[in-house]
C-alpha cells in the first residue's frame, strides 16, 4: 500500500537526485546511480600519511584521519552537504553515512575503532535544525559497520555563531573551550572516531579532539564525509 501511494505521489512530485536533479528510478534513493559512480572518493582510509593526516599533523595526536570524498565547489559533495545541512533532510545524512560505512567496511581503519562520536551541535542549533547531521551520518556508518555511537558524552556548551568570515587564527580562538565532557570515564582507554560532515579548517575537530583526549588512555581518529581538495 505504501508503495502504491508513493508511486502515485511520485507521478506529481517525483523523487529527484540531489546532485543532478534527474528523476530517480525505482530502487534509487537520494542520489542516482550515475552520480553515485562519479562521487570523487578519496580512499584516504586506506592511505597512511594521506593529505588529511598531513593537515592535522602537529596539531593534535591522532591515529588516522580520512574523508569519504572530495568537496569541490559546485561539485556533488557540496550538493549533498547542503541538502543534509540546510534542507531539513536527515535521511540523506543517514544514507551518506551508509555509503561511508560501505566504503570503510572491512578496512583496518574502521576495525580499530571502539566508538563513533559525532561533532555535537549546541542544543539550540540542533532544535532549530531538528537533528544533528553528524549524528545521522554516524547512525548510517553504525548500521553498516556495527560500531556503537556515543553522542551523550561530548557536548557543545557554547553556541558560536557562523564563523565563515573570520580568519583561521580567530576561528581557532573561537572554538577553544566550546566543548565539554559530561563524563570523564566514558572514553577512557577507547579509540574514538570523531565524525563530522565536512573538514574545512579543522579547528572544530581539533577542539573536540583536545577535549576527548583529556580522558585517560584515549586515542582519536577523525572522519568526515567531505574534505576540501
Ligand atoms: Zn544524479
Amino acid at each position: 500500500m505504501k508503495t502504491i501511494v508513493h508511486n502515485f505521489l511520485n507521478l506529481f512530485f517525483p523523487d529527484l537526485c540531489v546532485v543532478c536533479n534527474n528523476r530517480l528510478t525505482e530502487g534509487e534513493q537520494h542520489i542516482c546511480t550515475d552520480c553515485l559512480l562519479l562521487l570523487p572518493k578519496t580512499n584516504f582510509h586506506l592511505q597512511a600519511d594521506n593529505r588529511l593526516e598531513q593537515f592535522f599533523a602537529g596539531r593534535i595526536p591522532f591515529r588516522h584521519v580520512a574523508a569519504y570524498a572530495y568537496f569541490v565547489k559546485g561539485g556533488s559533495i557540496q550538493s549533498i552537504i547542503h541538502e543534509l545541512k540546510y534542507k531539513r533532510n536527515p535521511r540523506i545524512a543517514y544514507f551518506i553515512g551508509e555509503l561511508c560505512g560501505e566504503n570503510m567496511k572491512g578496512s583496518q581503519f574502521i576495525a580499530d575503532i571502539d566508538l563513533l562520536v559525532p561533532v555535537p551541535l549546541h542544543p539550540k542549533r540542533e532544535k532549530d535544525r531538528g537533528y544533528n547531521q553528524s549524528l545521522e551520518i554516524c547512525k548510517g556508518i553504525s548500521s553498516v559497520t556495527g560500531v556503537s555511537i556515543d553522542n551523550r558524552t561530548l557536548i557543545r556548551k557554547v553556541n558560536n555563531r557562523s564563523q565563515t568570515k573570520n580568519a583561521r587564527f580567530d576561528r581557532w580562538k573561537n572554538v577553544e573551550d566550546i566543548f565539554d565532557l559530561t563524563n570523564n570515564e566514558a572514553f577512557a582507554g577507547k579509540h574514538v572516531l570523531l565524525v563530522d560532515d565536512v573538514i574545512t579548517t579543522g579547528s572544530t575537530l581539533e577542539s573536540c579532539a583536545k577535549e576527548i583526549l583529556k580522558c585517560e588512555g584515549t586515542e582519536i581518529s577523525i572522519y568526515s564525509v567531505g574534505t576540501a581538495g
